[in-house]
């Protein structure tokens, strides 16, 4: 087992972690996986088994783990100066903004925060203030979807679309409007593509007239929800959103923690469709998770309105920790990682690879539908492919498990407002190699043939 030797036993570890440590989003589980160290695309555990990390931790880690060359980078800017405020700049900012500018193609300008919470947040406050600054103060609403995930601070969750997340916390933030998702397999509209008139995108004219356009100032929108079930919209999707808010002056900010930085098959999930945002939040793949780093991308017109000399109008905004110099040298290194091996191009091929190999599982009577984004992918279990019946948690969690015991970590999301968490969810990190890629295939067709075997077991005991 390579990597650092607990200083404890397991059992020690697990006491402690019961006593001492809250984890995140679930209640409390008394066999947590205590991960080690991880190597490439494995994690290892505590008692020496290893994984293969199939969702990059979460949907974070592109470039895989054990980076010899991140941490040597990270030492480096530690010794060097480890911090100073962003009031000011220092140069692994200056250094880290104009490659992402490069990396957005478009003329944009960086404001760095620490998380994808933190970044939307920003891109909120942005809007709002620009148009304040140019006599559209009305201006203040956000449009955003159904299952959309855009993080947990008050204004991202208010742009969430998953009332779960939300409502044990309310009231959140005022004026965030909610628009049903893309979801073709289980089109809110009752139609099919590409009969469907793009009712999807549509419906943004719609609203838009419902709220008042003077009361809007924003779409925020995933390139395709990940979070909320791999929902992928129809081609044509992003264009007519992008259309929509041209023809009512209203800002289009697309958030690309997940699809950017090659995830999607391209350096962001907006390329994919050819379109050009107004703002772009980014975090995850901008470090591959090595230190929290976040950034706010705003084109450079917007950015424009807040360089006035009168002493209000610039954005009044600072966090201590945002584009600290440690992340911004391990984000540089990061970068250049992808970029020297070609790891936006992989992630393109990853994809089709696994598409080849998992799209055999459409014949198993519990996969409805099977979709990916570049390198990203969602399977969507359900209990009868003719009538769609969402998979029951007792099938997906099988699966779940029936992988993990193979030795592959996978997720699972879904529409936790209807109570269904059906949607199985992979993201490799984008060095997986093509042995890398059979053994995932073979895994989970090998638990879902378990899944088939047990339930013909079930039925003729
Ligand atoms: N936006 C999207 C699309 C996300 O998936 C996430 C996190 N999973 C966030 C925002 C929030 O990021 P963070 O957890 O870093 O605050």
């Amino acid at each position: 087992m390579s990597g650092v030797k607990p200083a404890f036993t397991k059992e020690e570890l697990l006491e402690k972690d019961r006593n001492y440590v809250w984890h995140h989003i679930s209640p409390h589980n008394d066999e947590p996986l205590i991960v080690v160290s991880g190597e490439g695309c494995w994690v290892t555990d505590i008692d020496g088994k290893r994984y293969f990390d199939g969702m990059s931790g979460l949907w974070c880690v592109n470039v895989g783990h054990g980076r010899e060359e991140i941490a040597a980078a990270a030492y480096e800017q530690m010794k060097t100066i480890a911090y100073s405020p962003l009031i000011q700049s220092h140069v692994p900012a200056i250094q880290l903004a104009e490659k992402i500018s490069s990396w957005l193609e478009g003329d944009y300008r960086i404001f760095f925060s620490n998380s994808g919470s933190d970044a939307n947040e920003v891109a909120f406050k942005i809007a709002r203030q620009y148009y304040h600054q140019k006599g559209e103060g009305t201006r203040h609403k956000f449009i955003s979807r159904h299952r959309a995930y855009h993080g947990n601070s008050m204004g991202a969750l208010s742009a969430t679309g998953q009332s779960q997340r939300k409502l044990k916390y309310e009231p959140l933030v005022d004026g965030f409007e909610h628009v049903p998702p893309p979801y073709c397999y289980r089109c809110p509209f009752g139609k099919s593509y590409s009969s469907c008139n793009i009712e999807c995108a549509q419906i943004y004219d719609s609203i838009i007239n419902w709220e008042g356009a003077e009361s809007v100032a924003g779409v925020i929108l995933e390139p395709v929800i990940t979070g909320g079930g791999m929902i992928v919209p129809p081609p044509e999707y992003l264009q007519i959103v992008r259309e929509i808010c041209d023809k009512y002056g209203i800002l289009l900010i697309v958030d690309e923690v997940i699809c950017g930085f090659g995830r999607s098959g391209e350096k962001f999930g907006h390329h994919n469709y050819g379109v050009t945002p107004d703002i772009v939040t980014m975090a995850k793949g901008l470090t591959s998770a090595y230190s929290p780093l976040s950034a706010t991308a705003v084109r450079a017109e917007l950015y424009e309105s807040f360089r006035g000399k009168d002493g209000i109008s610039h954005f009044r905004h600072v966090n201590t920790f945002g584009g600290n110099q440690v992340s911004c040298a391990v984000a540089l290194a990061n970068l250049e990682i992808l970029e020297r091996e070609s790891l936006v191009e992989r992630s393109a091929y990853l994809g089709q690879q696994l598409s080849y190999r998992l799209n055999l599982l459409l014949d198993h009577p519990n996969v409805g539908d099977i979709r990916f984004f570049g390198s990203a992918c969602g399977i969507e279990m359900v209990e009868d492919q003719i009538t769609k019946e969402p998979a029951s948690a007792d099938k997906v969690l099988q699966v779940v498990q029936a992988c993990k015991q193979q030795g592959l970590l996978i997720g699972k999301n879904g529409d936790t407002v209807a109570g269904f968490v059906n949607i199985l969810t992979l993201c490799p990190p984008l060095i997986t190699s093509d042995e890398e890629v059979d053994f995932i295939a073979a895994a989970l067709i090998g638990a879902f043939d378990a899944l088939l075997e047990g339930k013909e077991v079930q039925q003729s005991g």
